[in-house]
C-alpha cells in the first residue's frame, strides 16, 4: 500500500499544481472576446500582454447578416470581456449580447461615441465608425475604460498602451487628409458595394455612394442603379471599387452598365469595409486596412 500511496500523492500534487498553473496563466491574461477584427485589433493593442483578444469574425466576413454558431457561443461564454461595436452593425447579435450582459462585462465600443457626431440612415445611426479615426480613438478610449475597470492593477500599463496606440491613430488621420489632397476636387468621388464609408467622407472630404445602403441587409432597386449611373457619368468618374466582405457581382453589373453605355469606369480596387484583410498579409491589422483603403482610392481616382 504504501508503495502506491506515494505515486498518488505526487500525482495529486502534479494535477493540483496544473490546475493552479492554468488559473494563474488564465487570471493573468484577460480573455477578450470581439465581434470585428479591427475591435480585437483595437483591444489588443491597448491591453498588450495582459490581454489575448480575438475576433469572432475573421476576413471576408460581414457583420451586418452574420450569425454566431454553437462555437462562437462557447467562445462568449468563457470570456472575460466581450466587445463588439454596437450602433447595430451586429444586427444578428443583439440579442445574444443582452443575454450575456447578465452575467458579465459586455462593451459597446460604439455606445459612447459624441451622439452629435453620428451619421444617421432615416432613423439607424451609421456603424462604420472606424472609419473616421477621431471617432475609432472615442471607442478606443471605451476599451481603455474597461480594460483599467476589470484590472485595476494594470491601469498604468493600459493608460501607457492606449496613448501610444492613439497617438499612432492620430499620425495615420493626418496621413490620410495628406493623400486624399493628391485627388482632385471634382474626381473626389467614393462609390462602393454598400455606404460603409460615410464617416470617412465626411472626415476626409470625398461624397460618398454606396449601392446599398448602410446595412448590406437593406435591398436596392433599379432606381439605385441608375442614380448612380447618372452620377458616374456626370462627374467622370473614373472608377468605382468593390469591398472584401460584399459580393462584387452588383459592382460589376454597375460597371458594365455604364460601359455598356459608351462611358469609361473601371473597377479601381477591392476595400476593406467591414472586415480586415487575410493573417499574414499587410491588411490583417487596422492601420494596415485603413492604408490599404487609402492607397487605392487615391491611386485610382487621382489620374
Ligand atoms: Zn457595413
Amino acid at each position: 500500500m504504501k508503495i502506491n500511496n506515494k505515486p498518488t500523492l505526487i500525482n495529486t500534487f502534479i494535477l493540483g499544481l496544473t490546475l493552479f498553473t492554468a488559473s494563474f496563466t488564465s487570471q493573468a491574461q484577460l480573455n477578450i472576446i470581439t465581434t470585428t477584427g479591427m475591435i480585437a485589433d483595437l483591444a489588443q493593442n491597448i491591453g498588450g500582454k495582459h490581454v489575448k483578444a480575438t475576433s469572432l469574425m475573421g476576413t471576408g466576413v460581414d457583420p451586418h447578416l452574420y450569425k454566431a454558431t454553437q462555437g462562437d457561443l462557447r467562445r462568449l461564454t468563457r470570456a472575460d470581456i466581450i466587445f463588439y461595436n454596437g450602433l447595430h452593425l451586429e444586427g444578428k447579435m443583439q440579442e445574444i449580447f443582452e443575454k450575456l450582459a447578465r452575467k458579465k462585462t459586455v462593451v459597446a465600443v460604439g455606445a459612447n461615441i459624441d451622439q452629435n457626431k453620428l451619421m444617421h440612415h432615416g432613423s439607424y445611426p451609421d456603424p462604420h465608425i472606424w472609419f473616421d479615426l477621431s471617432l475609432w480613438q472615442q471607442a478606443g478610449q471605451r476599451v481603455l475604460e474597461t480594460l483599467q475597470e476589470q484590472d485595476p492593477k494594470h491601469k498604468a500599463d493600459y493608460q501607457n498602451q492606449a496613448d501610444e496606440y492613439l497617438k499612432q491613430m492620430a499620425e495615420l488621420d493626418s496621413w490620410i487628409k495628406q493623400q486624399i489632397l493628391e485627388v482632385p476636387e471634382n474626381q473626389r468621388i467614393l462609390i462602393t458595394a454598400h455606404d460603409a464609408f460615410g464617416y470617412f467622407g465626411k472626415a476626409y472630404d470625398i461624397k460618398v455612394m454606396g449601392l446599398q445602403g448602410i446595412s448590406t441587409a437593406a435591398e436596392f432597386g433599379l432606381q439605385d442603379i441608375k442614380k448612380l449611373k447618372n452620377v458616374i457619368v456626370k462627374n467622370n468618374v473614373k472608377a468605382v471599387f468593390v469591398e472584401s466582405s460584399v459580393s462584387p457581382r452588383f459592382i460589376e453589373s454597375l460597371v458594365a452598365g455604364v460601359t455598356a453605355e459608351g462611358h469609361k469606369v473601371v473597377i479601381g480596387g477591392e476595400l476593406y469595409s467591414d472586415a480586415m484583410g487575410p493573417q499574414g498579409t499587410p491588411t490583417d491589422n487596422y492601420f494596415g486596412m485603413v492604408k490599404h483603403n487609402v492607397q487605392t482610392i487615391v491611386n485610382a481616382l487621382r489620374q
